[in-house]
């Protein structure tokens, strides 16, 4: 199509294309989630509801983008990792981002009342998004190994910060400034003698956070014109379609350490 005279503005666009054969990593948060979590009455330190929700949100952006090998999430954020070779979008770095940052907040959004039946919805959530890319296997396993330790680090203040203030009686302050400087040893201390909470036994949801990962689960038969059966369903032919089974990848979400190598052994399709 022959452009107007106006076209040449197209040229001050940047072409931004992710550097290729690298991980990419995108990670949302939720933007303004300490009021938002307010604003909705999210329980403290960990409303179930709200992780879950988030989860949901996830695993449809997983449905929808094929190359996403790996999330982690926990509190108002999410991490994805795609394959290395992904051509998603020939790369181009505001595509994949915005397309994907939207998507997860629209996604959030209409799942909003099936986790949250009486509570409507003030105002409408948003998320800030980024891509990191790393170039070795290396740097990707220590990437999630921080967002893990930082979901344990966070669950240890919170819950004890909040025994404190709901158990313990103390003003916000106050039970800021008692935490102040203590180490990783003295909380647990304190949460077992103070309120009789054994860390350990906190759901694995709150310590460990959400991890979604793809997995072959059966062979499903696909039908030519793409209806999709089971296996185990006895098959007479549909006139005229021919069957050939195929492996069905579905997601699975877990709460498992991801910094250790069991996890990666057990994975090691993902790097
Ligand atoms: P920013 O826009 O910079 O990300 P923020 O207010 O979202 O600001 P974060 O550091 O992302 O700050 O922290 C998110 C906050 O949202 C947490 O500190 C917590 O108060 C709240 N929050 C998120 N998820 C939950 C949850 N499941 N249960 C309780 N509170 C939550
Ligand atoms: P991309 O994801 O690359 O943006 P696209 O399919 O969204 O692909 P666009 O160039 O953005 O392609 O064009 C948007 C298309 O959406 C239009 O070509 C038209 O078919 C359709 N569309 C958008 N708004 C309207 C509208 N108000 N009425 C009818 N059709 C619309
Ligand atoms: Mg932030
Ligand atoms: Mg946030
Ligand atoms: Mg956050
Ligand atoms: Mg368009």
């Amino acid at each position: 199509m022959a452009g107007s005279k106006y076209a040449y503005v197209k040229n001050f666009e940047i072409p931004d294309p992710l550097l290729p054969n690298t991980y990419m990593v995108l990670r949302v948060d939720g933007h303004g989630f300490h009021r938002f979590s307010e604003s909705h009455s999210f329980t403290k330190p960990n409303d179930q509801r709200a992780l879950e929700l988030m989860d949901a949100a996830a695993l449809a952006v997983m449905q929808e983008y094929r190359d996403i090998v790996l999330a982690f999430g926990e509190s108002d954020e999410y991490s994805f990792l795609f394959r290395r070779s992904t051509q998603l979008y020939n790369r181009r770095q505001s595509k994949i981002l915005s397309t994907l940052v939207s998507y997860f907040t629209s996604c959030y959004v209409m799942n909003w009342s099936k986790y949250f039946p009486s509570t409507p919805l003030e105002y409408p959530p948003s998320f800030d998004g980024r891509i990191v890319l790393y170039p070795t296997e290396k740097e990707v396993r220590d990437y999630f190994s921080w967002r893990q330790a930082d979901t344990h680090i966070n669950n240890l203040y919170n819950t004890l910060f909040w025994a404190l203030v709901q158990q313990g009686e103390m003003t916000p302050a106050d039970a800021h400034a008692t935490l102040k400087g203590t180490v990783s040893g003295q909380k647990h201390e304190m949460l077992h003698s103070r309120f009789g909470i054994n860390y350990n036994t906190l759901s694995a949801r709150f310590r460990k956070g959400s991890v979604i990962t793809r997995k072959t689960v059966i062979n499903f038969i696909v039908w030519i014109d793409g209806l999709e059966t089971p296996e185990s369903v006895p098959s007479d032919e549909p006139d005229g379609l021919k069957r050939k089974t195929k492996p069905k990848v579905t997601l699975e979400i877990s709460h498992v350490d991801i910094i250790g190598d069991e996890f990666w052994n057990k994975n090691s399709d993902i790097l």
